[in-house]
C-alpha cells in the first residue's frame, strides 16, 4: 500500500528549516545562511505532547471559569465562553455567537484533536497515510499562525458589545487561561515535526 519514498534523510541530507536547503548530515549549520540545522527537531515527540498536554489542562480553567461578566440593567451575570455564547444567541446575536464558538471552542479544539491524533500516529508507527497526514498538519500549523486572532476576536467582540452599550462586559480569569491554551497549542504545532511521518519506512530497512 504504502509507496518507497527517499527522504532527504535516508538519502543523508538534512534540509535547513530556514531556507530551505539540503545540507549533509555532517553539518552543524546550514552552508547558506548559517541557521543550526537537525535532522529532525529535537525532542519533537515530547516537546508535541507535553505542550499538548499543558493546552488540554489550560482549557479546563479557561471553560469552567467566567470568560466575561457581563452587567445588564444593574444584573451582574458571570458567563462561561460556552456560557456566553448562548447568552448572545438568545439575544438574537446569532453571527457574533457563532464567531465567538468557533474562535473559542470549534478551532482550539480541532487544532488539539488533530495535533494528538498526530503524535498517536507516530506512536502506533502509522505506515499509511503519509501524505494526507502531512497536508492535515500543513493547514494545522497554517490556522496556528492565526490562533491570536481568537483571542482578538472576543476582545474585540466584547468592546463592540459595550459600545453597542446593551452591556457592559469585564474580563474573568478564563479568558487568561484561554489565551494559554493558544499559546500552547502555537507551541505544540511548533514542536512537532512532520518530517517524523515519513520515517517508518526507513526503519524498516535497519
Ligand atoms: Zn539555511
Amino acid at each position: 500500500m504504502s509507496r518507497e519514498i527517499k527522504t532527504a534523510k535516508s538519502a543523508n541530507l538534512m534540509l535547513c528549516l530556514c531556507c530551505h536547503h539540503l545540507n549533509p548530515t555532517s553539518a552543524l549549520r546550514c552552508e547558506t545562511c548559517d541557521e543550526p540545522v537537525y535532522i529532525r527537531r529535537r525532542r519533537s515527540y515530547e516537546r508535541t505532547l507535553a505542550w499538548l498536554l499543558t493546552a488540554m489542562i489550560l482549557y479546563v480553567p479557561a471553560s469552567i471559569y467566567p470568560v466575561m461578566t457581563t452587567i445588564a440593567f444593574t444584573r451582574s451575570q458571570p458567563n462561561t465562553i460556552v456560557g456566553g455564547v448562548i447568552e448572545l444567541w438568545q439575544q438574537g446575536s446569532y453571527f457574533i455567537a457563532l464567531v465567538i464558538f468557533f474562535a473559542s471552542v470549534v478551532i482550539p479544539i480541532a487544532k488539539i484533536l488533530v495535533l494528538a491524533w498526530l503524535c498517536f500516529s507516530l506512536k502506533i508507527k502509522l505506515k499509511t497515510h503519509k501524505k494526507e497526514r502531512t497536508v492535515i498538519y500543513k493547514y494545522t500549523e497554517l490556522i496556528g499562525r492565526w490562533s491570536m486572532i481568537d483571542i482578538f476576536v472576543v476582545a474585540i467582540l466584547m468592546a463592540l458589545l459595550q459600545l453597542g452599550g446593551i452591556l457592559i462586559v469585564e474580563p474573568g480569569i478564563a479568558a487568561l487561561a484561554f489565551a494559554g491554551v493558544v499559546i500552547a497549542t502555537m507551541l505544540a504545532a511548533e514542536a512537532f515535526d512532520p518530517r517524523l511521518i515519513w520515517d517508518t519506512q526507513d526503519e524498516d530497512h535497519h
